[in-house]
């Protein structure tokens, strides 16, 4: 039997975003309205995931009870921000968040022995143990490795939105079971301004981490010759799952990134990365991470979902 695409669908997810911000439910909109146009091409393939299970004592797995209470209190109240000026409350955002962490723990759990899932409303990679950071509550990707690190024992971790993911990388920065293999913009023009290539790991964990910094402007062919140093990166290691945080902020035209890459090597980066994980028979997880043009969001995921279809 051939393996599947569980492809996350649940409402309550395609409500992460925040009011008069730059991260709009738009892109989900834009999504499902292309999504649906062409749905029946997928139907050997795709499984529509809308219903899982969900439990606020998951988020534990990663953050402090504190910050769980906080988040909670500032959803009840609905307005205020989550961090210093990025991440806004709004009414709700509590429950919203709480989805999409427990989708992503959901992929990744339904696909341990094989098969991707697709989670466009995750991927929060700024996240840290006790506070938000830029647009993102709860670290859906912290929660999804403790979830099943009992059983892959080592995961690889590619994130390739332009945004260093900061809230991945510390946390497991001398965890030599967490390989990290991040392309983003140079940390000296953009957030967070960190993931400098000289960050390689720490302590025991030294060399389970790549990251790899891209000048302004930089293109798709750019792209691709990062993407094709992973081969050394992972020389011989040996891993149970692959999370994938391939966010679309370093598409050219983003409104908030300096990256230029074209949508042909964006999507052939991608499909380089899942197919790391096909070969070796291991599952993988997709989550949409930021991109905040909401039509090409849609469009390029539309046709990631076919072209991932296409590798299964
Ligand atoms: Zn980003």
């Amino acid at each position: 039997m051939s393996k599947k695409l569980y492809l996350y669908l649940n409402p309550t997810l395609f409500r992460y975003g925040f009011p008069n911000h730059p991260l709009t439910t738009k892109r989900y909109e834009y999504f499902l309205e292309r999504y649906s146009r062409v749905k029946d091409r997928f139907l050997e393939c795709v499984v529509e995931v809308y219903d899982f299970e969900c439990s606020e004592s998951y988020l534990e797995l990663f953050h402090s009870k504190g910050y769980i209470e906080f988040v909670k209190r500032m959803s009840e109240l609905g307005s205020g921000f989550l961090d210093y000026g990025d991440t806004p409350a709004y009414k709700g955002v509590y429950e919203v968040s709480l989805t999409s962490v427990c989708a992503t723990r959901d992929g990744v759990l339904r696909t341990l022995d094989g098969g991707i899932a697709v989670n466009l409303a995750g991927g929060w990679h700024h996240a840290f143990r006790d506070r938000a950071s830029g647009f993102c509550v709860f670290n859906d990707i912290g929660v999804a490795i403790e979830s099943i690190r009992d059983r892959a024992i080592k995961i690889l971790y590619i994130d390739i939105d332009a945004h260093h993911g900061d809230g991945v990388y510390y946390p497991y920065e001398s965890d030599p079971n967490i390989y990290i293999f991040d392309i983003h913009e140079s940390p000296q023009f953009l957030f967070p301004g960190t993931g400098f290539s000289y960050e390689i790991g720490s302590g025991n964990a030294v060399g389970t981490k790549l990251n790899i910094e891209m000048m302004p402007g930089a293109d798709g062919s750019q792209l691709l010759e990062a993407v094709k140093k992973i081969d050394e990166f992972i020389g011989d290691k040996e891993f149970g799952y692959v999370i994938i945080q391939a966010g679309t902020d370093g598409l050219k035209g983003d409104p908030l990134t300096h990256l230029e890459y074209d949508v042909d090597s964006f999507v052939e980066a991608v499909k380089y990365f899942v197919s790391i994980a096909l070969d070796r028979g291991v599952g993988v997880t997709l989550l949409g991470g930021g991109g905040y043009q909401p039509e090409v969001f849609g469009d390029v995921w539309v046709r990631l979902v076919e072209e991932l279809c296409g590798m299964l």
